[in-house]
């Protein structure tokens, strides 16, 4: 496994880290938004959904009282599919605002959606750890759980069908997939409740856009935890850490450490380029240039 740093061959020359505006208390969720040229993310314990404007390089406020929105994706449709903790579901964003897509299995809710990615096929697959229920109420409504555990479910929009992919993870929370579609990623963070153990990225084997296996352990970045990520066009995974972001080839080795002077919870490509990485980290938004870009639009369209 490699481990020396690649940072040359992955940034722009002469990149540097920019922080495009800051004032949010916990930002995470970071969006591009290809149409509107826009950032959206997250201030979930303000519940405020935030954007930032690509061409005018100004923040403003998408929506108070977001009922705890976090992580979000687009769908086929060019859709936003966002986790809602409030809510406790998926919903999608339209022109009178957000609809609840699904908020419940077996008949009792779920816990708190967390972060979410849409599969080739149009499946939904999210994670639902407990935070938005939690006492004190940071991000969310406290309450008790329906379910026991934090699961991993996938959605099916088509059929209304949703089921529990993963089941084995304390606590689930930032979500991906191969460009194969053969490997789901799923991070533990749940560390933060007494299981030391779990503070990693795990990888599972899916067949048919099922999974087949136990996951194993793909990376933990050594400083804090893996709260969400992104893969790149060459199937790099991207994610947060508590110091920066990593960049891990496919085969789990450490490429590069882009250090980030706040905590970091998430990241996306975008720009018109694709070739920015848009960094939510504690109270700001920042960006980097890269030689990359995410995985193409057109690799995700159903054909
Ligand atoms: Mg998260």
């Amino acid at each position: 496994m490699s481990t020396h740093d690649e940072s040359a061959t992955l940034l722009a020359p002469g990149a540097g880290l920019e922080r495009l505006t800051t004032g949010a208390t916990w930002a995470e969720g970071p969006l591009w938004l290809p149409e509107s040229r826009q950032v959206r993310f997250s201030d979930v314990r303000t519940n405020r959904i935030l954007q930032w404007d690509y061409a005018s390089g100004e923040a403003s406020v998408f929506r108070e009282a977001a009922e705890y929105a976090n992580g979000r994706a687009l769908d086929h449709r060019g859709n936003v599919v966002q986790c809602s903790h409030g809510r406790r579901g998926l919903e999608q964003e339209g022109p009178h605002g957000a609809r609840v897509l699904v908020d419940r299995w077996e008949g009792g809710r779920f816990n708190s959606p967390n972060d979410v990615v849409v599969a080739r096929d149009g499946s939904i697959w999210f994670t639902d750890p407990p935070y938005g229920l939690q006492p004190g109420g940071e991000e969310g409504y406290p309450g008790p759980q329906d379910y026991e555990g934090c699961f991993v479910f996938r959605h099916t929009p088509e059929t209304g069908e949703t089921t529990p992919v993963v089941t084995s993870v304390v606590h689930p929370n930032g979500i991906a997939f191969s460009l194969d579609e053969r490997i789901l990623y799923v991070s533990d963070t749940g560390h933060d409740a007494g299981h030391l153990e779990a503070c990693h990225i795990l990888a599972f084997p899916l067949r048919d856009m099922t999974v087949e296996g136990p996951g194993t352990v793909f990376a933990a970045p050594p400083n804090g935890a893996s709260d969400g990520f992104t893969l790149d066009r060459e199937g790099r995974l991207w994610t947060s850490a508590g110091d920066g972001v990593y960049v891990y080839a496919s085969d789990g080795g450490l490429l590069a450490r882009l250090p980030v002077p706040e905590t970091v919870s998430n990241v996306c490509f975008g720009g018109d380029a694709g070739n920015e990485l848009f960094i939510t980290a504690t109270t700001s938004l920042y960006r980097i240039r890269t030689l990359t870009t995410g995985p193409s639009v057109a690799d995700f369209r159903v054909s």
